[in-house]
């Protein structure tokens, strides 16, 4: 077997183990979506960071009408791009947890102000590359929290490239979405993270026109605003 030397240019800090190693402590070994120390999926730190973060909520940037628990930054965001890009699913009970306590913060009522719990689809391509949908994940996980069903309603309308590696331009125009007709009218509609807010501006047009009458967007982080003031729209809650 020949082996592979990188120039020196290109290389990291050098980890002696062998590959065999490092593969099986990437396989076998726990590590923290927040801060990478070895044990659970979310050591006692990030938790309490974590927990301590959407007790404030955050910042700013939220475009109106949606229920955010955190600000996209630090430990939050770290363990958003885990779940995201990193395959750390067992994070999903803990955000779902905490962004439906927001929900019920924000007034919300179950089984009268919402009957079900559905979610804007990735991209196709994603899902496919990842093997799942997070913010699929992230809706039962808040369903469950409350109490609710949850109720796939949206497919997403596969126009392209995903969100990531399109222009500003581009990602404010959105992705499209068609909806699927159910006997619920009232639902909460849940994504990962909310910059524009044009991803779930386009899935609750895509459920009004699919008979839902009233929809509450919730979304577990929100990206600063500092980097998309200028495309911020107000977005009203419900139709
Ligand atoms: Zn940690």
């Amino acid at each position: 077997m020949s082996s592979i030397i990188a120039p020196a240019s290109l290389s990291k800090p050098v980890d002696k183990r062998s590959s065999v190693a490092r593969l099986l402590d990437a396989v076998f070994t726990t590590r923290c979506a927040g801060c990478d120390a070895i044990g659970a999926p979310l050591c006692h730190t990030c938790r309490f960071i974590l927990l301590e973060a959407s007790r404030i909520g955050p910042s700013a940037g939220t475009p109106d009408g949606v229920i955010t628990a955190v600000s996209m930054t630090g430990s939050a965001r770290r363990v958003i791009h885990g779940l995201k890009y990193r395959n750390r699913r067992a994070v999903v009970e803990h955000v779902a947890g905490m962004l439906a306590a927001r929900v019920l913060a924000a007034g919300i009522a179950p089984h009268s102000d919402v009957t079900a719990v559905t979610w804007a689809p990735t991209h196709p391509d994603r899902r496919r590359s990842r093997g799942y949908d997070q913010a699929e994940l992230l809706a039962r996980g808040v369903a469950r929290c409350l109490g609710l069903p949850v109720v796939r309603l949206l497919e997403r309308v596969d126009n392209g490239a995903p969100q990531t590696g399109r222009s500003r331009d581009e990602r404010l125009g959105g992705p499209a979405f068609t909806g699927r007709r159910s006997r619920h009218r009232a639902v909460l509609l849940i994504d990962d993270v909310v910059t524009t807010g044009s991803t779930l501006a386009a899935a609750r047009g895509a459920l009004r026109t699919a008979g839902v009458s009233n929809i509450v967007s919730a979304a577990v982080a929100a990206t600063p605003a500092r980097a998309h003031r200028s495309g911020t729209r107000s977005i009203p809650t419900a139709a």
